[in-house]
């Protein structure tokens, strides 16, 4: 074989544009861990392709009841940045933060990200809590990511996190930013047309998951299944709701969807109202993939439930 020249640097460039393809591949992402699946994918939104996202729930879990895992405490380990709901929502994101010793994620650390920051708060408790109001929700209702509105809070909190991580990348992060805005505000516009001939209806829900749901589309909730949030329903608390479900005409019963039923059945059974199961979160059916979906879906669902009536 004789060497030839225009084959050998042929080879050198391939293996030259090989490393340089490889080395784009492993360039640094911002590795980021979110509580929530819908933190997940409105990071995802804002942070482009810079960012590599995990969630640490599924959006078929109640975000009350998350179970902290070695898992969870290694992905922390190696993230750059958490992003969680706040509140008392997800206290189990504590002591993961405790565990895992990862500096850059303290709490008040530049990659330490409470989504609920600036947020204004429903039901926020006036004077002394105390045990009888139940023992979540202490510091307002932390559901607050059910007003579609309220995702420019969450995005922008995540976007200043962003930028700490990533100053060089402000400028694509800010253009990732105001594209999610829009869409948000062309969603939500459409979502408040449809939901004004719905506006005043009576429902019963599951959990008090809804209420900024609710105050931001007209809704009217008469009651919840459970007596106080994270307390089971009792038979006599159910007796009572039937009662003031016929009393006030409640034709839906609007249930998180992992929950059980055995309660909102019965109540339906008792009332003729119609359950509504839905996602609160992006993955929580399978027909919702994404944040957006999750209202796409609970409204065309009301939207049949109210059309029954
Ligand atoms: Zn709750």
């Amino acid at each position: 074989m004789t060497w030839n020249k225009d084959e050998t640097m042929k080879k050198l460039f391939l293996t030259a544009a090989a490393l340089a393809l490889w080395a784009g591949a492993a360039r640094a992402e911002i590795k980021v861990v979110t509580a929530s699946s819908d933190l997940k994918y409105i990071c995802e939104r804002v942070g482009g392709a810079e960012v590599k996202v995990e969630s640490l729930s599924s959006g078929d879990q109640d975000l009350h009841m998350v179970e902290p895992r070695p898992s969870m405490v290694f992905k922390l380990k190696k993230a750059d940045l958490l992003l969680r709901v706040g509140l008392d929502l997800d206290m189990w994101v504590d002591s993961l933060i405790n565990a895992a010793r990862n500096p850059r994620l303290f709490y008040g650390a530049a990659g330490y990200v409470d989504a609920s920051a600036g947020m204004a708060l429903l039901e926020k408790p006036e004077g002394k809590v105390d045990a009888s109001m139940g023992d979540i929700h202490i510091y307002g209702n932390p559901h607050y990511w059910l007003d579609p509105a309220n995702a420019k809070t969450m995005a922008k909190n995540i976007l200043a996190g962003l930028k700490r991580a990533a100053p060089e990348k402000c400028a694509e992060f800010d253009a990732n930013y105001a594209a999610f805005i829009k869409e948000t505000d062309e969603k939500l516009a459409g979502w408040q047309q449809r939901m004004a001939p719905l506006k005043g209806l009576k429902v019963v829900t599951y959990h008090s998951s809804w209420p900024y749901f609710a105050a931001r589309f007209g809704l009217d909730v008469a009651g919840h299944v459970e007596p106080k949030p994270g307390i089971p329903p009792s038979a006599s608390h159910l007796d009572g709701l039937v009662k003031k479900m016929k009393a006030e005409n409640v034709k839906v019963i609007l249930t998180e969807s992992y929950y059980p039923r055995k309660g909102p059945d019965f109540l339906a059974g008792k009332t003729g109202a119609a359950v509504v199961t839905a996602a609160v979160s992006a993955g929580g059916t399978k027909d919702v993939g994404t944040y957006f979906d999750v209202f796409e879906r609970v409204i065309t669902e009301l939207e049949k439930a109210a059309e029954k009536k």
